[in-house]
């Protein structure tokens, strides 16, 4: 099947590792251009140049910070004046700390509504215009299993989570009439950095080993282990292209079986 993807032009944030920067591999595999961004500008350079190294395909790597929307802004204009058009966008950043209701106060929450929720407005803000004026797009948020499913100690990204789900929910009847389609990728345990030291912290609590601690949470999974960002990444590279042109307001999980819910 051919996805569509060659010569179009994919944003995808926080993507220097882990969740974001498989799908940005997987799409660049496909022929798609990509402009990736993160924090930090070594680690963002490196992946974009492993990128085109890698696919042939030219990658921009651009430093930005999902909660600055002076730096989501430049990212996009940057993206502009590069590739000419935007086709794509996958909305991502690092989750919010761990911690129960007790644990929070005021500040906490405003933080994690602007890492989260405020930060995907923002972003899809950013790339609207562009993909008005081309006449359709593809946007992708990555959120988490506790959008079905809330994790005791992930009190904040499961409020802010629902947050985008509803966002991309309602973006999608919206922005439909504009050929914009509006879908969320939801992880299940895909093994990145962040999952390694959150299997490390809980470890350490628990007083066993991380290795332990992982085989613990894999033998939890119907599928036996924790899925390969490659997997998840195509599972984006897929939402995001033209074999899903009829898609749109959807959440697909990626989780190995582990979600027990029928919807
Ligand atoms: P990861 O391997 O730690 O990678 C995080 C990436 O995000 C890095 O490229 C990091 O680069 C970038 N980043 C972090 N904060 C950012 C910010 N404020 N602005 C821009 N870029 C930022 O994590 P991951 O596993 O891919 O997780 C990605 C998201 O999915 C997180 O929100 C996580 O909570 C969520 N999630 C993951 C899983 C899973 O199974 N992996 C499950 C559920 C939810 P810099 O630090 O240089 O910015």
């Amino acid at each position: 099947m051919d996805l569509g993807l060659k010569d179009k032009v994919i944003m995808v944030a926080a993507a220097s590792k882990g969740l974001g920067f498989g799908i940005a591999q997987a799409v660049a595999r496909e022929g798609a251009r990509v402009s990736i961004g993160s924090r930090t500008e070594r680690d963002i350079m490196w992946a974009a140049r492993n990128l085109q190294a890698e696919t042939g395909v030219p990658a921009l790597g651009a430093v930005m910070d999902a909660t600055d929307n002076e730096s989501i802004l430049e990212w996009a204009a940057a993206t502009l004046t590069h590739f000419g058009r935007i086709d794509g966008l996958v909305v991502n950043a690092g989750g919010p700390p761990a911690g129960s209701f007790d644990d929070f106060d005021d500040t906490d929450w405003q933080a994690a509504f602007e890492l989260t929720l405020l930060s995907s407005v923002r972003m899809i803000r950013a790339v609207l215009p562009a993909m008005r004026e081309q006449g359709g797009g593809a946007i992708l948020t990555i959120t988490s299993s506790s959008i079905k499913e809330p994790i005791d100690i992930l009190l904040l990204s499961n409020v802010m989570r629902s947050g985008v789900v509803s966002l991309a929910k309602s973006l999608s009847q919206q922005l439909a009439p504009e050929k914009i389609r509006v879908n969320n990728l939801v992880p299940g345990r895909i093994d990145t950095d962040r999952v390694r030291a959150l299997d490390k912290l809980t470890a350490e609590k628990l007083g066993v080993t991380p290795e332990q601690q992982k085989a613990a949470q894999e033998s939890l999974i119907p599928w036996g282990r924790y899925g390969t960002i490659e997997e998840f990444g195509k599972a984006g590279a897929f939402l995001l292209s033209d074999a899903a042109s009829y898609i749109t307001g959807e959440t697909l999980i990626v989780d190995g079986g582990s979600m027990r819910t029928v919807w």
